[in-house]
C-alpha cells in the first residue's frame, strides 16, 4: 500500500498486500443485535441518544474518527466513521455472555507524561508504552520518511502503519490500547509514560521512541502494533530484540530480559484474549526475533513489540475494531508486564 513505507519499522512493511476482498473486514461485537433490536422500538432521535448512553459513548477514550488512508478509498461496506457502539468498551456490558473488565472511569489524559507515582504492587516500577505510529503521520510524510540511524543501518524516522479494510487505522488502535494499558498499570501503582499520546503532529522517530524508554530508566517497555499481512494470515506475535552490536546499538544486555518479558506477555495475551499465535510468523510460538527495528536496537532497557493481530484479516479485524476486545488486549499485555516485574 502506498501509505506503508518501503522499509519501515514494522512487519507490515513486508506485506504490502492489497486484499481484493476489501470490505470483508467486519466488526463483531456481541451486544449489537440486542442494541439494534432495542433501538427499533423507540423513535429515531431518542434511539440514538439511548444507544449512546447504553454503550457508554462518553466513556470512550477518544472520539472515534477515521483518518484518510492515502491511496485507500473508504470501503463501501463499512461506515464512513466508526459508530460509538463499535468502539466503546462498554459494549460488552450489553451482552450477558461477555465478561470483559469494566472500562476505566478515569478520563484520558492527553499528555505523555506520567502521573505522580501511586500506591499498589507496582509502586516504584516504571513502564513506558510506545503506541506504534501516530495518527498524524499520514499528513507528515516528508518528516517521517527521513532516514535515521538505528545502529546497524538506517531506517525511516517513522511509518504510517496499516489499517483494516474498513479504514480503522493501526495508529488509532495502538493509541487506544496504550491508553487502556496505562490505566490498568497505573491502578496498580506503576509510573507509566507514553512515547506519544496523540499530542504531537507526527512521530516520534523510532530513535526517539527508544530514547524515551532509556531516559525513563524503564523497567519494561512495550511497543504496541497491529500487523498488515495478507488475509488469512492470523494471530498475534511478540517481537524480541536480536543481539545487535553496531554503532549506537548494543542490545546484548537486554536480549535475555526482553525475551523473558516477551514470553510472559505472549502467554498472558493468549490467555486473556484467546487470540491465537501467529500462523505466519514464529512457527506457532508467537515469538519472533528481529535485528532491523530501531526501537529495539537502540533500547538499553527490556523492550518488546507486540503485533496484536492482522488488520487485513477479516476475523482479526473484527477483534481489533472491538473496544471490548481491545480492553482484553490491554489486560493481557498488562498481566505479562506485571508477571515480568514481579519476577
Ligand atoms: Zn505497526
Amino acid at each position: 500500500m502506498s501509505y506503508v513505507g518501503p522499509d519501515g519499522d514494522d512487519f507490515e512493511d513486508f506485506y504490502r498486500d492489497d486484499d481484493p476482498r476489501r470490505g470483508s473486514g467486519g466488526r463483531r461485537f456481541g451486544g449489537r443485535p440486542l442494541l439494534v433490536t432495542f433501538a427499533a422500538l423507540v423513535p429515531t432521535a431518542l434511539a440514538a441518544w439511548v444507544l449512546w448512553q447504553v454503550v457508554g459513548g462518553p466513556g470512550e477514550t477518544e472520539p472515534p474518527k477515521v483518518l484518510p488512508a492515502a491511496g485507500q478509498p473508504a470501503s463501501s461496506s463499512a461506515p464512513a466513521s466508526p459508530t460509538p457502539k463499535a468502539e466503546s468498551p462498554s459494549a460488552a456490558s450489553a451482552s450477558p455472555s461477555k465478561s470483559a473488565p469494566a472500562p476505566s472511569k478515569t478520563p484520558p489524559r492527553k499528555t505523555t507524561a506520567p502521573a505522580a507515582g501511586g500506591s499498589g504492587p507496582l509502586r516504584g516500577k516504571v513502564v513506558v508504552i510506545d503506541p506504534g505510529h501516530n495518527p498524524g503521520n499520514f499528513k507528515h510524510t516528508a518528516d517521517i520518511n527521513r532516514s535515521v540511524n538505528v545502529g546497524n543501518g538506517s531506517k525511516e524516522c517513522d511509518t504510517t502503519g496499516t489499517s483494516t479494510n474498513g479504514g480503522y487505522t493501526e495508529a488509532q488502535f495502538t493509541l487506544d490500547v496504550a491508553r487502556r494499558l496505562r490505566s490498568i498499570l497505573e491502578q496498580q501503582g506503576a509510573t507509566v509514560q507514553l512515547t506519544q499520546n496523540g499530542d504531537r503532529a507526527w512521530g516520534p522517530c523510532v530513535t526517539e521512541r527508544a530514547a524515551i524508554g532509556n531516559k525513563a530508566h524503564a523497567d519494561a517497555v512495550v511497543s504496541v502494533h497491529a500487523d498488515g499481512s495478507a488475509a488469512g494470515n492470523r494471530g498475534f506475535h511478540v517481537i524480541l530484540p536480536a543481539s545487535v552490536q553496531a554503532g549506537a546499538a548494543d542490545t546484548r544486555p537486554i536480549v535475555g530480559p526482553s525475551r523473558d518479558l516477551g514470553e510472559r506477555i505472549a502467554g498472558n495475551f493468549l490467555k486473556v484474549t484467546g487470540e491465537p499465535p501467529s500462523n505466519y510468523i514464529g512457527k506457532g510460538t508467537a515469538l519472533d526475533t528481529r535485528s532491523d527495528l530501531g526501537g529495539l536496537n537502540l533500547s538499553t532497557v527490556p523492550k518488546v513489540f507486540i503485533e496484536c493481530g492482522n488488520m487485513r484479516d477479516a476475523q482479526d479485524a473484527g477483534r481489533l475494531t472491538s473496544g471490548a476486545w481491545r480492553q482484553k488486549a490491554a489486560q493481557g499485555i498488562s498481566e505479562g508486564i506485571v508477571s515480568f516485574l514481579h519476577g
